[in-house]
């Protein structure tokens, strides 16, 4: 301890959640002479100044004692907000080490996160993987945290994690009579979980197979149109299981996000798949709040966020959505900068041909002309300009239904996945076509004929711009699965078949 600041007696280091970046926080321990009072300051939440009466039991149940002082908790830095439960078992270290219960000499190597439970043991907190992550990069020797917190924790290299089952612990840890073993990290699932929803489940349909397989090849954002009961979403939730495996440093990403927000532990493993009901709000789909928290977009990070009944979404929630679909993450402007949060999810949506579900071409639907209008055209205005590929999905008939399974899954991922490495030897580690900018996708070599076929329909149709680009991406993705090297009249022709929507 410097001379120069004699009245601070101890300090610790934790950490607050902020998105899901763990912040590091300074915890600084003031034990005076006087009145007996407890008091916490630097911005913390209620939950934070609770910490008080949950250390003060913890302290006394494990046998130690509660000094009859005046105690200062400063929190610094004093302009970030501190949320959470998270911060008790720093303060109860600083706490013991300032009035001198607790020999610490290294407690400011050590970074401890953790929730007090009264009688003394410790709770898991929220976003243990990045605490651990940020302590290391903050230099610290090791984190102590939780029991529950400790194989997500030791996901993290590089720093010794020590996992405690109470407070009434670290006297024998810091005396070094007890040296626990480092967890064992949790097993992190790169390819789908034994059992999960399998493409074979998909009979006939050879069409919505098709698109099903060329979006998850180029990673394109895919609408399907059609009556309810066709298959929809069951075609959408088997998407995750024809993807690609995660690369190890991907699987950490959406482990890092699960762990953000306490879902860890129900993590199936593989690609997220996420299906919000259309009742979210902005804040749900794309994250806020003050911490932000993280919304369905960052929650199928890496996976598949599908919005079933797309005309049925709030339009500012679809309007949020639009900016973080473009860039890959979500910015919420906060007091102290911007948060990101990342969001690299492939979309998909469902619709209704028309209000009563049926489609105008069955001689069944009921709909008004004006309905069937007004409904078409909230449809093209939600995020429409942000679809690559439009399905047409029809009702399969009684022999399909009755018929053998569709292709399984592992088969169909073979594909897609050769044609994912095509794609990233082109265009670099973990990009697609889908992200490829404008200069990329003009850049796609061409046949003559598939060049004078998009040429064409541009002039006629007078596509703009983003929906030439989109058709590029498209075709070279089509290319791609059949293994070429240039686009060909095929490929091109295929490809704005599959984007019906331009050509009027
Ligand atoms: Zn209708």
């Amino acid at each position: 301890m410097p001379p120069s600041v004699p009245s601070v007696l101890a300090t610790a280091r934790t950490f607050t959640l902020d998105g899901i970046a763990a912040r590091p926080v300074r915890v600084e321990v003031d034990v005076h002479r006087g009145l007996p009072n407890f008091t916490i300051v630097g911005l913390p939440d209620p939950a934070v100044r609770e910490a008080r009466e949950r250390v003060r039991a913890a302290l006394v149940n494990c046998g130690f004692e509660f000094p009859l002082r005046r105690i200062v908790v400063n929190l610094a830095p004093a302009s970030l907000r501190k949320a959470g439960p998270g911060m008790d078992l720093a303060i109860a270290a600083g706490l013991l080490s300032a009035s001198g219960q607790l020999e610490w000499e290294g407690l400011g190597a050590v970074a401890l996160a953790g929730e007090l439970a009264l009688d003394g043991s410790t709770r898991p907190v929220q976003g243990a993987l990045a605490m651990a992550e940020a302590a290391r990069e903050s230099g610290a020797e090791a984190i102590v945290l939780p029991a529950e917190n400790g194989a997500e924790a030791a996901l993290a290299e590089g720093i010794a994690v020590i996992a405690v089952e109470a407070l009434g612990q670290l006297p024998a840890l810091v005396a070094g009579e007890w040296d626990p073993p480092r967890p064992e990290p949790l097993p992190l699932r790169l390819g789908p979980a034994p059992g999960a929803p399998d493409l074979a489940d998909l009979r006939g349909q050879p069409h919505l197979r098709h698109a099903l397989e060329v979006s998850a090849a180029g990673g394109h954002s895919l609408l399907m149109i059609g009556p309810p009961g066709a298959g929809k979403s069951l075609a959408a939730s088997r998407l995750p299981s024809i993807l690609p495996p995660l690369a190890p440093v991907e699987a950490l990403e959406v482990a890092r996000i699960a762990s953000a927000c306490g879902r860890l532990d129900g993590l199936p493993g593989g690609r997220p798949f996420r299906a919000p009901h259309h009742t979210i709000s902005a804040a749900g789909l794309i994250g806020g709040g003050s911490p932000p928290r993280p919304g369905e977009a960052t929650l199928s990070h890496r996976g598949v966020l599908f919005l079933d009944e797309l005309c049925e979404f709030r339009r500012d929630a679809l309007e949020a959505l639009r900016a973080p679909l473009e860039s890959g993450e979500v910015s919420i402007a906060r007091a102290g900068g911007q948060r990101h949060l990342p969001c690299r999810f492939m979309l998909v949506a469902a619709a209704n041909p028309c209000p009563c579900g049926r489609g105008e071409t069955d001689p069944d639907c009921t709909c008004a002309p004006y309905d069937v209008q007004r409904y078409q055209g909230k449809l093209s205005g939600a995020l429409a300009d942000r679809i690559d590929l439009l399905a047409a999905v029809r009702q399969p008939s009684a022999a399909e239904i009755g018929g053998a399974p569709g292709e399984a899954s592992a088969a169909v991922r073979e594909r897609v996945s050769a044609a994912r490495e095509r794609q990233e030897w082109r265009l670099g580690p973990g990009r697609c076509n889908a992200e490829m900018s404008p200069a990329e996708a003009r850049a796609c070599p061409l046949a003559e004929e598939a060049a004078a076929l998009l040429a064409d329909l541009y002039a006629r149709r007078r596509l703009s711009g983003r929906a030439h680009d989109r058709a590029l991406r498209l075709a070279q993705t089509l290319a791609d699965l059949a293994g070429v090297e240039t686009i060909g009249e095929d490929q091109m022709a295929q490809a704005l078949q599959m984007r019906r929507r331009d050509n009027g």
